[in-house]
């Protein structure tokens, strides 16, 4: 008994967080800036993230993708964006 409702318990419960969430709507929280128009969101709820970009009005979730773009190194690294340098 002890098994089975250990085994039940967390996928319920992730669904009663996303079940909140499409009634409440996300609770929306910044969780990396990674140029001054673009952020990652989360939802500390149900565990969703996605991708804000405000030139493109855009708000996607985020995926495999993005991480790899913003990783350190990557093509689009917060670190080497000249967008974030106050020295020009
Ligand atoms: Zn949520």
């Amino acid at each position: 008994m002890q098994t089975l409702l250990a085994a039940v318990w967390a996928p319920l419960e992730r669904g009663v967080r996303r079940l909140a969430c499409m009634v409440a709507g996300h609770d929306y929280r910044v969780v990396r800036a990674m140029n001054p128009g673009s952020r990652k969101v989360a939802c500390d709820r149900c565990g969703g993230a996605w991708a804000m970009h405000d030139p493109t009005r855009t708000f996607v979730p985020w995926d495999d993708e993005f991480e790899a773009m913003y990783a350190p190194g990557g093509p689009l690294d917060p670190a080497t964006d000249p967008r974030w340098r106050n020295d020009a």
